[in-house]
Parts: structure tokens; C-alpha cells; sequence
């Protein structure tokens, strides 16, 4: 393996750390057993002179709402003082380690981190590179999240380049400065031999990193990215970056974005560049990340941010923050003529098959999703389609109709855009705070000239969305080929594995659920017939069977065979297409073009 790493230096005192009255913290990071998935931190906390210090991990990061505990992959928690006398150290709860400081005056803390979770808010360290996640990586002392923080990174010998949306710090190598632990906690940091890509868009320096090979064309992928970032600022009407950079970890098969404030951490398939649909899809994925630098980053709901680093931080408005910029992402792509028209509506027929088809759509509400995205969207199990929608794509839906109301109400002089102009201007530019909902809802209202109570009320109740009554006011409509229902559903999904038809989904409101059919049964007749493991025998059954029919099902549970009895009902999901509308008005026509096309400077 490398070269042994030692850090000499220890007890050399960096007096051009960012200073905080008289008190600064600064840490080291290096990586003595990459290829064991550690890092060595060193954390240096000068100036407090109190009889014990708190150290905390975060339990979570932002943007990605679940509790992540990764004080879990902390170890050899050890301090000292400034003369080299150790100091003692005992956790006082999961994530906090009290440190007896003894009114030392500088305090040094070394631990390890353990990082093998390959994902865009995880730490992963191997011999070739280290992605750190901030707040999987940095203790803070408790009660000074406002405290500047100097960063110093020790590449592994084999590693040549650090990229982060840090500071740098002059006249210092691969040391960066951030202003408070918020900011440190939102960059990421990526060290290791990434091909690093720069390119200038909308007034802004920015860098991708692309990190583990793949078979991307430069000179497109700048190009390309240098359109979104253009797009997504004329919808703010103003980059508030110097610098940006994109860190993208390219695996055999991968996928995700986290955003952060002048960041984002992405996840693309190695070799997927040169397929056109899955090219468009890593687009897509910048597009979404790059706007989110405005849209949560900046303009955001007032509970998130400045954050609790403790626990669950709750909010009722994701479908705000991740659906608008669901809905905003494929419109980007139109707008930069990425996606054809047909391509966009079909988009947008993913997303009303996502919510209409899916059971939990009647039990729970975006807001209620947004709410529990804790215990919910980010810890799914094989009933959440029976008792929860995704906020993202009920979101995304809940835009594209505010929109659309607003450019029917505005005569197409104002739209979605618009609104999102006039809140960033508002709460981030000049209140500089996050919005309540109402609030919100009131300048969008203002932005209108109209009321648009009913749209945020469908947010916060399960009640169905009447598309048309706004789908049409642009010369489309949806339709839906399963409307009159009078075909039968088997109302469960299976997957082979080892050549056994297992179940697994039960639908809500099916006869597979009144029949009492379960995930994890394995089907082994119908109606007396074996089935076979292609599924064949399951398909013939329901060509020919009706509305009403009752089926016997065979099925072993746990090693023991019952025969259950569905009664198939009728078809509980639409066959959905986005349409333009016949016998449009003239009127209709033009607020149409005006949604689908890009808008006037
Ligand atoms: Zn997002």
C-alpha cells in the first residue's frame, strides 16, 4: 500500500486560522488507510479555556431527510492539550463526546472516520479517492454552529487535487476557510485524481469534478451544462455564485444529486454519456441540483435553516421545494431543447401515473409527505404505495397547475417563473429569512391577480386534482384510455426469483387486498393451473378473465400452502396521455406556446 502518512506537526500553532474573538477552530483531514475506508481528522480548537468542551456529529444532513446517525463511524475519539497531556474523553449520548478541557487554552482532538457507503450524503474512502460528506465528517462544539472553521486537507501521497465549494485560503495549499459550521456542513469535499472540467456560464467560474472515469464528451458536457446554468438563472434573474462546482461520481451504474449552497454531489453511470436517454437523464439530474442553489438553498421554508444538527427538522413544505424543482428540471430541459415536446408531456404523464396510480395518493397529502419524509419517503417499505405519495412528483404536478393557472389568469404576461423571482427577492434578498406557506402564497396571489387558495389547498388534502380545469386553459388535456374501469385487475405485482413467483406489492382497493394475498407469498397455481415461472400461464388468466371473475390462488407462505379466493374488481389505475386539447381557441393556442417554450427576456 502507499506510503505510511505521518502528521509531524502537530503541535504547530496556525495562527492565521480564522479568528472568532480570540478563539478559532481549525481541522486536518488525512488518510493514512485509505484503502481500509479511513480517514484521520484532527480537530484544533484554541481560546475557550472552559473546564470541558462538547463535541458533536451531525445525526443527519440537509437535503436528505433521514436520520443518518454518523457519529456510528466515528472512532478513537482522543484529546490533548496544548503541552501534549491527554485529556479525558467519555460520550455523554450517541453523537456528543465530552472532552475535560480542564481550561486548557488549546484543545486537540483526534478520531477516525469510517466511510463505505457509496451515495451523494455518505462518506466513501478507498485507495483511488475520498468523498467526504461535511457533516458526516466534522465534529463542532456544541452551542458554536456560528464559529468560523479553517479546513486543511492532506491529499493521500497517490492523490493530486481537492475540489469543494470552499473558500480557499490564500498562500495555503489544499486549505480552506468556511465562515460557520452551516456552511461547512453544506461542502462536500472530494480529494483524489478527478479529471476537473472548468467552464464559465452566467458571470460564474464552474468546475466539475468527475470523479472515477466514464465516457463522457468534454466539450459536449460543458456546453451542455453551460445552457442549464443559463436557463435556471434567467428563471431567478441573477446568479448569486462566484463559483460553482459540480463533484460527479461516476459508478457502473449509478444515480442521485444532493444539493448544496455552491455545490452539488452527483451520481451517473460510468458509461451512460454517449446513450441519449440516459445522457438526458444526468442533464436532468444538473438541472434539478443546480436550481435548488436558488430554490432551498436560498429561498427556503423558514424551518430549514439555520438547522438542528440533532435531529429531525420538520417541514410541510417539500412539495414546495422538492416539487417545484421536479417540475422546473424537465421544463429546463425543454426550455434548452434537451426534450421535445413529446418527451416533456410524456414527463409529465410519468408524473400523474406516479400519483394516480398509486394507492397511498388517497391517504396521504403532499404536505403530510413532506411532514413525514423522515419516517416515509426516505424508509419505504412494500406498503408505501398503499399509504403515501411522493412529494417530488405530487409537487412537481402541484406546479405545473399553478402555472398554469397563473399564465391563464395573467393572459400568459406572468407564470411560475415569475412567483419565483419575486419570493427570492422577497425572503432571501430583503427579509432574509425563509417564507411561511402562507405568506408565500399570498405574493404568488399578488403575483396572479388572482386567488390561488384551491391549488395549496389540494397540497394539504387528498382530495382528486381536476387537470383539465387547467390543462385545457393551454390547449391540452389529459386523458385517460382505462376511463370507464370495466377491466379487471389482479391487484398484486410479483418478481421471480429462483424460479418462484414471488409477490411483491399488494395493491390498496384491489381483490388481491381483500383476498388477503401477501408480499413475500409465493404464487404457485390459479384455478387449479400450475403457473410457470415467465409469468405466461398469470398473463393468459387475466387476458381472458372479467370484471367480477373469482380466482382460487395457490400460494405457499412460510412453507405451507392455503388457497386463497380473489374476486377481481375493476381497474383501480388510469392509462394516462397528455393531449393537445381539439377544438382549442386561438387563445389557448398561444398561452400553450408560451408554457412550452423559452421565455422572453
Ligand atoms: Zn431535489
Amino acid at each position: 500500500m502507499k506510503k505510511f502518512f505521518t502528521n509531524l506537526f502537530i503541535f504547530m500553532v496556525t495562527l492565521t486560522a480564522p479568528a472568532f474573538g480570540n478563539t478559532y477552530i481549525r481541522f486536518e483531514i488525512s488518510f493514512k488507510e485509505p484503502q481500509a475506508h479511513y480517514a484521520e481528522i484532527k480537530m484544533e480548537v484554541s481560546g475557550l479555556k472552559k473546564d470541558f468542551i462538547d463535541v458533536k456529529m451531525p445525526v443527519w444532513t440537509p437535503g436528505s431527510y433521514l436520520v443518518r446517525e454518523y457519529a456510528k463511524h466515528v472512532e478513537g475519539v482522543a484529546a490533548h492539550d496544548a503541552s501534549g497531556n491527554s485529556l479525558e474523553v467519555g460520550k455523554i449520548n450517541k453523537n456528543t463526546w465530552r472532552v475535560a478541557s480542564g481550561k486548557s487554552d488549546r484543545v486537540v482532538i483526534n478520531y477516525r472516520i469510517y466511510g463505505f457507503e457509496v451515495s451523494v450524503r455518505t462518506n466513501f474512502i478507498d485507495d483511488s479517492h475520498a468523498f467526504l460528506s461535511p457533516a458526516a465528517t466534522f465534529l463542532y462544539v456544541d452551542g458554536m454552529l456560528d464559529h468560523p472553521a479553517e479546513i486543511s486537507v492532506v491529499p493521500h501521497p497517490a492523490w493530486s487535487s481537492v475540489s469543494t465549494g470552499l473558500e480557499p485560503v490564500a498562500g495555503k495549499p489544499n486549505t480552506f476557510e468556511a465562515a460557520d459550521f452551516d456552511l461547512l456542513f453544506d461542502s462536500p469535499i472530494e480529494v483524489g485524481n478527478q479529471d476537473i472540467i472548468t467552464f464559465e456560464a452566467a458571470g460564474v467560474h464552474h468546475e466539475i469534478a468527475m470523479v472515477g472515469g466514464g465516457n463522457y464528451n468534454k466539450e459536449r458536457l460543458i456546453r451542455d451544462c453551460s445552457t442549464i446554468v443559463e436557463e435556471c438563472t434567467r428563471v431567478f434573474g441573477v446568479n448569486p455564485n462566484k463559483r460553482y462546482v459540480f463533484i460527479v461520481h461516476n459508478y457502473q451504474s449509478g444515480g442521485g444529486g444532493l444539493e448544496h449552497l455552491n455545490s452539488t454531489v452527483l451520481g451517473a453511470s460510468r458509461n451512460g454519456y454517449q446513450n441519449e436517454r440516459s445522457y438526458v437523464g444526468f442533464l436532468g439530474l444538473v438541472a434539478h441540483e443546480y436550481f435548488h442553489l436558488w430554490h432551498v438553498k436560498r429561498l427556503r421554508p423558514i424551518e430549514l435553516g439555520p438547522f438542528n444538527y440533532d435531529t429531525e427538522n420538520y417541514t410541510r413544505s417539500l412539495w414546495i421545494m422538492e416539487g417545484f424543482t421536479a417540475y422546473f428540471d424537465n421544463l429546463i430541459l425543454r426550455r434548452s431543447g434537451f426534450l421535445t415536446e413529446s418527451a416533456y408531456l410524456q414527463a409529465l404523464v410519468n408524473d400523474v401515473n406516479a400519483v394516480e396510480n398509486r394507492a397511498g395518493n388517497r391517504i396521504q397529502s403532499a404536505a403530510q409527505a413532506s411532514f413525514d419524509a423522515w419516517i416515509k419517503y426516505y424508509r419505504p417499505d412494500e406498503n408505501s404505495a398503499n399509504t403515501s405519495v411522493s412529494y417530488y412528483n405530487k409537487g412537481a404536478l402541484l406546479a405545473l397547475i399553478l402555472d398554469l393557472r397563473i399564465l391563464e389568469a395573467t393572459n400568459g404576461t406572468k407564470r411560475l417563473d415569475d412567483v419565483l423571482k419575486a419570493a427570492y427577492q422577497t425572503f432571501y434578498v430583503e427579509k432574509k429569512r425563509g417564507f411561511r406557506e402562507p405568506e408565500l402564497q399570498q405574493l404568488m396571489e399578488e403575483v396572479a391577480g388572482t386567488s390561488l387558495a384551491d391549488i395549496f389547498q389540494a397540497a394539504h388534502t387528498t382530495e382528486p386534482i381536476d387537470y383539465n380545469r387547467y390543462l385545457n386553459a393551454v390547449g391540452y388535456e389529459l386523458v385517460d384510455y382505462h376511463e370507464d374501469r370495466n377491466i379487471p385487475e389482479l391487484g398484486f405485482a410479483t418478481s421471480v426469483n429462483d424460479g418462484r413467483i414471488m409477490v411483491s406489492a399488494v395493491s390498496r382497493g384491489t381483490g388481491a387486498w381483500d383476498g388477503g394475498i401477501n408480499v413475500r407469498d409465493e404464487v404457485i397455481a390459479i384455478n387449479g393451473e400450475r403457473l410457470d415461472a415467465g409469468g405466461k400461464e398469470l398473463n393468459r388468466v387475466m387476458q381472458t378473465a372479467a370484471v367480477g371473475d373469482v380466482l382460487q390462488v395457490l400460494v405457499s407462505r412460510d412453507g405451507r400452502l392455503r388457497e386463497l379466493t380473489i374476486t377481481l374488481r375493476q381497474e383501480t389505475k388510469g392509462a394516462f396521455n397528455i393531449m393537445p386539447l381539439s377544438g382549442a381557441t386561438e387563445e389557448q393556442e398561444r398561452l400553450g406556446n408560451i408554457w412550452l417554450s423559452q421565455p422572453q427576456q
